[in-house]
């Protein structure tokens, strides 16, 4: 059954509210991650298929005023390869919400202070190694020095608390939680590991390589003494600890292992007009087409409405009948 559009809310059959958009703001990316992408890179979007600066703006404006969405995070692709990116933060900020980023860091040292000038609150940047030819070989780019450029530039802009994303790869760098953890620690960043999820251009996951939540908790614990922080789970998807007794902290997120789909509170807007409600949807709603055909606010937040009451009680990972979506991670937004 359909909810009554204009309903005001982002609500799905399960109850779970939506609140929390991700806008992926390009397919586009300066690095290659190879559990993301291949090393040639994808066919990216054309130009005309993606949205305008203002597009982004009137649909960002729409979940914000008439659909309950309370806080934004900009991602891609890479979010700061936009040309426009600094303009779209200034004028989501002006709707009065959270406004965060999720990025590599490439060009974060120059772009920090106008981003914290834009009213931009937070920044995530995403960090698998501290080695150079570790980083390199992830990446397929001899860039970590920019990378560490722009974590100090984004903490001294005051985007923080900076938080660091790192995806641990077996036979890579799946030996080096611990001294991630002790560089963030030191430097005053909030690290989070992540599983690594079925979500890559190539389609070479397995559940059998992939290094679990249960063993990076047992990696750290060799080196440090963690214990479940206080702060209530919610609808963040990483189990907190603390580290050595804090007030420093680690994340693990185990979105393949202990999902958290329940407490999801989550909604995509992809780089070309299309609404997601999961990172695994396997349908779109595309409000692009809708929007340059003239369709009113009003018939947008309808549409937008409805493709959220289809969301799927779960990812659905474990289940045999599983199907990898068509879009990689990079063409969603993470
Ligand atoms: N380029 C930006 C970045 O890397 O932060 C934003 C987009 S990227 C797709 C967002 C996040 O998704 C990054 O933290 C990245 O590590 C993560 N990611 C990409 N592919 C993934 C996968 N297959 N499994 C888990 N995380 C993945
Ligand atoms: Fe680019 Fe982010 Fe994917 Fe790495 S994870 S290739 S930085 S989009």
């Amino acid at each position: 059954m359909q909810p009554a559009p204009s309903s005001g809310r982002l609500v799905d059959r399960f109850g779970r509210v939506a609140t929390d958009l991700r806008v992926s703001l390009t397919d586009r990316c300066n690095l290659r991650c190879s559990y993301c992408m291949p090393a040639e890179g994808l066919d990216w979007l054309p130009g005309e298929q993606v949205l305008t600066d203002d597009e982004v703006v009137r649909l960002v404006t729409i979940g914000v005023e008439r659909l309950g969405i309370r806080e934004v995070r900009f991602t891609g692709g890479e979010p700061l390869v936009r040309r426009g990116l600094v303009d779209i933060v200034a004028r989501t900020h002006a709707l009065g919400v959270e406004t965060s980023l999720t990025t590599n860091a490439l060009g974060l040292s120059r772009m920090a202070p106008a981003l914290a000038a834009a009213g931009l609150d937070r920044v995530n940047v995403s960090l698998d190694s501290i080695r150079p030819e570790s980083f390199a070989a992830i990446t397929r780019r001899d860039r970590l020095h920019d990378v560490l450029d722009g974590l100090r530039a984004a903490q001294s802009a005051g985007l923080g608390p900076v938080k660091v994303n790192a995806v641990l790869l077996r036979g890579v760098n799946d030996d080096q939680a611990p001294e991630l953890l002790r560089w963030a620690v030191e430097e005053g960043y909030q690290l989070r590991f992540i599983e690594q999820m079925p979500l890559d251009a190539q389609h070479g996951w397995s559940r059998e390589a992939m290094v679990t939540a249960d063993e990076i908790f047992e990696r750290l614990s060799a080196e440090f003494t963690l214990a479940p922080a206080e702060e209530p789970r919610g609808s963040a998807p990483a189990e907190l600890f603390t580290v050595d007794g804090g007030p420093a902290t680690v994340g693990v997120i185990a979105s393949v292992t202990r999902p958290f789909c329940g407490d999801c509170d989550r909604v995509r807007l992809t780089a070309d007009g299309q609404i997601r409600n999961c990172l695994f949807a396997r349908e779109e709603s595309d409000l692009r087409a809708a929007l340059r055909s003239g369709a009113s606010d009003d018939e947008l937040a309808d549409r937008w409405v409805i493709a959220m009451a289809g969301k799927r009680a779960g990812h659905g990972i474990d289940d045999p009948t599983f199907l990898q979506p068509d879009r990689p991670m990079s063409a969603i937004g993470g």
